[in-house]
């Protein structure tokens, strides 16, 4: 595999070539703001010192303060969390909230680490990165392996160094410490009203669709709970250690009990196991890849048999291999609209951290799924008006948004 943000701009290329944009502004669209590397030196609980790694990048913050996660991966590198920011800012543009796009990480294995040491890891990169951060400037959250926990810690290491405490410098932290009633369910929550809405307009509802759901962390498993509760057959499931199928439907609750009790769903009673290849190719309605990067790709593209692919995680599918699934009349519903829901919620509980004002969790969700079925609508419009698959319509729709605030900025100089 080559550079994923080389592969990740032919995309961009082709929306702003439809968009006939201003190659002036393209010029400054097709770069990041700001790439920052780390070292991390933690000291283990057995004495011995680690560094790691770390990352931070701005990618465009035209819209506003750069917004988006941080992971903790063993394969993060520069080149993936430059392609995970360019990504926020089309999706933050899709959704139009006021954020521009940003994205952290640090390459590391987290599941080898003592909770110690974790939060050690955790208090240093913020530390080595605190004057990138800030509620105006950037505002990081969780992304893969990283949770509440972490973001109390990293408002706690920047509110020591700030002397004063300061909940919105990241999102997704605790209820209890000015996070947002919704915001753990967002990302699966939003994914339920784009599947919602991508069987309303390709006339298959989730009432009694077959759906198989690549990943079981905090998007996958959310989404397809409440895709079941729309009367969806959950038939796969899978998670890192392998996959699970049931063709009446898999009990998406009894799955989770499962994952508490063992750390996997693998073994549930009254499942067969499948591999995660078996579970991109089976012959369901829907398919919601929920884990990570380059899923699909040129090799599995052609023996794909879902009829609409709902994209939970980001980057789940390669530009070659979109164009398989284009010919072959698979629907793809971009993540850059379909797992939008995290980063909404990310920005309701900004708005009530600097109000001091906390929302019930029915008004989280109802303006939720008002920015999703608007933003699905406006890509659902593009791609009409201008006959192209949903993901060039969602990065034609996002690049006009930031190209427009770019050209009406202009350059400081
Ligand atoms: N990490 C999530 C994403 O990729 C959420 C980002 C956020 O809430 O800022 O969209």
């Amino acid at each position: 595999m080559g550079s994923l943000f080389e592969d990740a701009l032919k995309r961009v290329d082709e929306a702003a070539e439809r968009l006939n944009l201003d190659e002036n502004i393209y010029r400054i669209l097709r770069k990041p703001k700001k790439q920052v590397i780390v070292s991390i030196p933690v000291e283990m609980d057995d004495g011995t010192i680690r560094v790691f790694d770390g990352y931070r990048v701005h990618y465009n913050v035209a819209m506003g303060p750069a917004k988006g996660g941080i992971r903790f991966h063993p394969n993060v590198t520069l080149d993936e969390v430059t392609t995970l920011a360019m990504w926020m800012t089309w999706k933050c543009a899709v959704v139009n909230i006021p954020f521009g796009g940003g994205k952290g990480g640090v390459a590391v294995d987290p599941h080898k680490l003592s909770v110690k040491e974790l939060e050690r890891l955790t208090r240093r990169y913020t530390a080595e990165i605190i004057d990138l951060i800030g509620p105006d400037v950037d505002v990081p959250a969780p992304d893969v392996n990283t949770n509440s926990q972490v973001m109390a810690w990293i408002v706690d290491t920047y509110s020591m160094h700030m002397r004063k405490t300061v909940t919105s410098v990241v999102t997704g932290k605790p209820i209890f410490l000015g996070g947002s009633r919704g915001r753990r369910e967002a990302t699966g929550r939003g994914i339920m009203f784009i599947a919602r809405e991508a069987g309303r307009v390709y006339g298959l509802p989730l009432k009694n669709a077959t759906v198989a759901v690549q990943g079981f962390g905090n998007v996958g498993s959310v989404a397809a709970k409440l895709i079941a509760m729309h009367g969806a057959r959950v038939v796969a499931l899978s998670d890192v250690n392998g996959g699970i199928y049931n063709e009446n439907g898999i009990d998406v609750n009894a799955a989770l009990r499962k994952v508490e009790e063992t750390g996997t769903i693998v073994g549930l009673e009254g499942t067969t196991p499948i591999t995660n290849e078996q579970l991109l190719e089976l012959d369901v309605d829907f398919l919601i890849p929920a884990a990570l990067e380059n899923q699909i790709t040129r090799e599995n593209a052609d023996k794909i048999k879902a009829k609409i692919i709902v994209e939970g995680a980001n980057g789940p599918t390669t530009t070659e291999a979109d164009k398989v699934l284009n010919e072959r009349g698979v629907k793809v519903i971009p993540d850059i609209l379909s797992n939008a829901g995290g980063v909404t919620v990310s920005y309701f509980e900004w708005v009530q951290d600097r109000d001091g004002y906390f929302w019930k969790e029915s008004v989280v969700n109802d303006r939720l799924e008002e920015v999703m079925t608007d933003a699905f609508n406006d890509v659902y419009q593009m791609s009409k008006q201008h006959n192209v698959p949903m993901r060039l319509a969602a990065y034609m729709v996002a690049i006009k948004r930031v190209a427009d605030i770019t050209k009406a900025r202009g350059i400081y100089a």
